[in-house]
């Protein structure tokens, strides 16, 4: 497929309303030295465009997006709605967020609309009204960016009683709803609609957010929270699609972010765009797997609408990235399907609580700094890659299964160990194949599974109507299923599928499980394989009895000793791995192995190598991104020596030692 730009965008987020005009010019100079060719302008500047309720100002914003188009910039034109003006506040007190404790928030900060709020929507769709008048003709602006970074919840008495009404649309009767959220349980029983609160401190909530009396009620309020938040994304959309049906139109996602079912968002967008803002910490393969899941959204190029070009201001340790980390990083979110490369930010603000915040030009206003020249660098040679990369497909035949109603359900449990984390549970598993070069979809519970040889679906604790049959006829017509404890337990109202865990699961592992014991961070438990050898295990064992399943391993200790541990069913012409507890690296990558095997499946080049090799492919060429991540040393498998190296434009030789942070990018 064809790229949605004609090039790599290259820039980022720019705010010279934060600046006097004898800066501007300056500027252009100093980005055009950095072949920055795109600009992400108007972010945050409702207060400026709209000063008072009946007052529009666009003077400053014409002037530049004038600028801009005569340095032939793409320029992302956002839409201000993130932040609300203080007259919005003061005479519409109703626009402000209520939160988890209940506070009725005043102005300030930022994402701070209450999103059932009705002044909030006709002050929005009227300011994106009057911008897409102005400028959805021109065409600079190659795509728009409504509000940012939608997230938080609100608590309101509004968002109270249209949470009522989205429960009326979905269950029709109160007796639905009572049966759905089981509310017979400690007397909830409910018998008019307007008996019904949000779950939060004050009502069904519990003393945090991750805990609730009745999950089935907070995970219909998230589902209710994003599709709200989703609702004022389309209204915006909608509106610029009025005066330009073939505008490009995003919104900045969050990665793993928990609180929107961005699957369901991504139907509405036209592009994914995302912020990558690892720490200093973040596995590279936490990253990957990020990057695949926002690939995975759309199953389509994304773009990197946010990334420090060196260092953050708000985690809690913000270190520099080290000389060509910034650029292998961008080399890895390319790799992994980006078609733009875009900063937070073009300038370091002078105040404000993101003053820290790394930009390409720093306090000292000059370009005659490291950050500068590396942004530099990548700028030349993503330039030279612009006509070849964009659209370049990913393609995978392990598909890893995400769902945020599952995220959602898995922590809101109560019992039976809080170490049980959605995110790290499916990160365990993806870097399995990370370390390995597999390459993996990041995929929904309605994905496509016949495109692949093997799905992995860690900790599948809820499962919704049709996904048993989904599975099954994966699995029947050949597939291979990897599935873990914590699975098939509740269905999509968090009630508890009878019959034996892992309820409609059951069938297609072969195996019951009889009862689930937690391990204490100070306690594990040991799994012997039939071959002898052992992995530890903690967080959770199943007690399972195999039921035509095989057994592959067993509990070494405590009563369950000898009880299986992982198993493996013939389920028509495929096959279902069970893992009954969370087992370390090695025993994670015993089972993977043996699966791996029986969905043939093959790494993206055959030699075991320590670098990250991914693949992307036009009609044209493959393109191997060959990076180095770990601290020593690597050599240049045999089979990538003797072909086009796009970054220095010689021959690669097989052996070649690549450094840390060292990157190559081979054509095929
Ligand atoms: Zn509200």
């Amino acid at each position: 497929m064809a790229g949605k730009f004609k090039r790599i965008l290259y820039g980022g987020d720019y705010n010279p309303n934060q600046w006097g005009r004898e800066i501007w010019s300056e500027d252009m100079r100093i980005f055009r030295d950095a072949r920055i060719n795109s600009a992400t302008v108007n972010v945050f500047s409702w207060a400026k465009l709209q000063p008072s309720e009946n007052e529009y100002n666009f003077s400053e914003l014409d002037d530049i997006i004038d600028m801009l188009s005569k340095e032939g910039y793409d320029i992302v034109l956002a839409t201000s709605t993130g932040a609300l003006p203080a007259w919005m506040f003061k005479k519409y007190p109703e626009v402000a967020r209520t939160d988890y404790q209940g506070r009725h928030h005043k102005f300030g900060h930022r994402h701070n609309a209450c999103p059932n709020s009705l002044v909030f929507q006709k002050y929005a769709s009227a300011l994106v009204d009057q911008l897409a008048a102005r400028y959805a003709s021109n065409p600079h602006v190659v795509c728009w960016h409504i509000s940012n970074e939608y997230g938080g919840e609100c608590y309101c008495e509004n968002c109270e009683k249209a949470f009522r009404v989205w429960l009326k649309n979905k269950y029709k009767s109160i007796e639905a709803l009572n049966k759905a959220w089981n509310l017979e349980f400690w007397g909830h029983t409910v018998y008019e609609w307007d008996e019904i609160v949000l779950p939060n401190a004050l009502g069904d909530g519990m003393d945090t957010e991750q805990n609730t009396a009745f999950a089935g009620l907070s995970v219909d309020y998230r589902r209710f929270n994003s599709d709200g938040m989703l609702g004022n994304f389309k209204m915006e959309r909608d509106v610029i699609r009025r005066y330009n049906k073939d505008a490009l139109i995003t919104t900045n996602l969050m990665g793993t972010y928990k609180g929107l079912d961005y699957f369901k968002w991504a139907k509405e967008l036209d592009i994914v765009s995302w912020d990558n803002y690892p720490g200093y910490n973040t596995p590279w393969s936490y990253t990957a797997m990020c990057h695949d899941l926002m690939r995975g959204l759309k199953d389509e190029p994304f773009m990197l609408m946010e990334q420090t070009p060196s260092q953050q201001n708000w985690q809690p340790y913000n270190s520099l990235k080290r000389p060509g980390q910034m650029r292998a990083q961008s080399y890895q979110t390319v790799a992994h399907g980006a078609d733009t490369i875009q900063f937070f930010q073009l300038r370091r603000s002078v105040g404000g609580c993101e003053k820290f915040h790394g930009a390409v030009i720093a306090h000292v206003g000059t370009e005659n700094t490291r950050v500068f020249r590396e942004v530099k660098q990548l700028g030349e040679e993503l330039e030279q890659l612009s006509p070849l990369l964009p659209g370049a497909a990913n393609s995978a035949n392990v598909g890893i299964i995400f769902d945020w109603d599952n995220y959602w359900a898995f922590e809101y449990t109560s019992g039976p160990n809080v170490d049980l984390l959605y995110v790290d549970q499916i990160h365990q598993y993806y870097k399995y194949f990370y370390d390995r070069n597999i390459a993996v979809n990041m995929i929904p519970v309605d994905a496509d599974f016949s495109r692949y040889k093997v799905i992995v679906a860690p900790v599948l604790y809820m499962v919704k109507p049709g996904m048993k049959e989904a599975l099954e006829a994966f699995v029947a017509n050949g597939g291979v299923l990897i599935t873990t404890y914590m699975s098939g337990i509740v269905g999509e109202t968090d009630n508890v599928y009878l019959g034996g865990y892992p309820g409609p699961l059951r069938a297609l592992a072969g195996i019951w499980a009889e009862e689930i014991d937690a391990l204490a961070p100070e306690q594990t438990n040991t799994v012997r394989f039939t071959d002898g050898t052992t992995a530890k295990c903690r967080i959770v064992c199943d007690l399972i009895h195999t039921e035509g399943a095989e057994s592959l391993a067993s509990y070494a200790s405590d009563f369950y000793e000898g009880m299986p541990a992982v198993t493996r069913n013939a389920y028509g012409s495929g096959i279902t791995y069970y893992l009954a507890t969370d087992m370390d690296e090695t025993g994670i990558a015993k089972v993977l192995d043996c699966a791996m095997e029986d969905g043939n499946v093959t790494a993206v080049i055959a030699e075991p190598t320590q670098l990250e090799i991914t693949k992307r492919t036009t009609e044209a060429a493959t393109y191997y991104f060959v990076m180095n991540f770990r601290d020593e040393a690597a050599p240049l498998p045999a089979s990538l020596g003797g072909k086009l190296d796009l970054l220095t434009g010689k021959q690669t030789e097989a052996g070649e030692l690549m450094n840390k942070f060292d990157v190559k990018i081979i054509q095929e």
